[in-house]
Order: C-alpha cells, then structure tokens, then sequence
C-alpha cells in the first residue's frame, strides 16, 4: 500500500467533531497565548489518525501544527491545552445551566440545558439577552427572535415561560432559545 493511499483510505474527521474541537479551541490554535485563527489545522495528538475522539484531536496554527509533528511540542504538553480547553468548555456549560436556572427557575432551566425541550419559546428582558449572548458566541446555545415585543409584569403574563424570576419588568423580546448538544 503505498503512502497517497493510506492518506486517501484513513477516515475523514465527522463534521460534528470538528465543529465541537473548533467551538471548545474557539476557532483559535489550542496553545495557551497563540491566538492565531487564520491557518488552523487538526491534529491527532496520539498520532493514530483513526483515533477521531474529541480528547485526541487539538486544532492548531500551521506553526504549532508542524512543532508538534517534529516533537518540538511533546504529546503531554498537547494534552495539557487540550485539557484545560474541555475543563474551560465544561465550566461555560455549567454556567449556562446556573443562568437558565436562575432565569427559568431549576425546572425549566434544567429542562432547557439538558435538551428535554428542544424549543423554548421566551420573552426576555434585553439585559438578560446581553447576559446570554456569550453562550451564544461559544455556540451552545440558540437564540431566535420571533420578532415579538411586550411589556412584562405580574399582571401581563404572555406566556408559560418569561422572566418571573430574574427581570419581570420593562419591554420583553421574544425568542426560540434551544440548547446545542455536545455530540
Ligand atoms: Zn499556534
């Protein structure tokens, strides 16, 4: 078997994973302090390239990539960023979890992180929309507007699931609000 046909046989990295190794590096090489997000690659820190686990694939700069190719920078030093990137990405998630608890109460929010709604329809007050906009730009949550306004209070309920909890007051704005899995 020669070398191009290995290179062509070897399975293809599944888009989903490469979207979750992108989304926990933030589109950025996974050494600490690089930042560079142009020229980005994947690598397969074990150097089995049919061992696609998101635990063995880090997604580096051409620079970084080559440096790990000539063991400049050792596998244990991979799987050190490589580490702190899902140990950062599993902190992000639990914070999400904590503010659409604290948003929804414990039921719903929990409900809405762990995907047992798919879809939430919500009315949010604007703060709270910035507060979630994070979340959104880590890519594990969706939020639609359903192009609706209303006012919010006690006494002019909307729907099953708006901001009792947190912000019951002011203008609200409608969204479709859904969890992004993990796998
Ligand atoms: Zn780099």
């Amino acid at each position: 078997m020669t070398k191009s046909t290995y290179e062509n046989s070897r399975p293809s990295i599944p888009a989903e994973l490469e979207r979750m190794v992108k989304t926990s590096a933030g589109h950025a090489c996974s050494v600490q302090h690089c930042h560079e997000h142009t020229y980005l690659e994947f690598h397969h820190i074990d150097g089995n390239r049919e061992n696609n686990t998101e635990e063995n694939i880090v997604l580096l700069c051409d620079k970084h990539h080559k440096m790990a190719h000539d063991d400049v920078i050792d596998r244990k030093s991979l799987r050190e960023y490589k580490r702190l990137l899902i140990a950062h990405r599993v902190a992000t998630r639990e914070a999400l979890r904590d503010l659409l608890c604290e948003i929804f109460g414990v039921v719903v929010g929990m409900q809405i992180a762990s995907q047992a709604r798919e879809t939430a329809h919500v009315v949010l007050n604007p703060a709270t929309v910035e507060e979630l906009m994070p979340f959104v730009k880590a890519e594990m949550l969706r939020m639609n507007s359903n192009n609706s306004m209303c006012s919010m209070g006690a006494n002019n309920r909307v729907g099953n699931e708006f901001e009792d909890l947190k912000r019951p007051y002011g203008i609200g704005i409608g969204f479709f609000l859904s969890c992004v899995g993990e796998s």
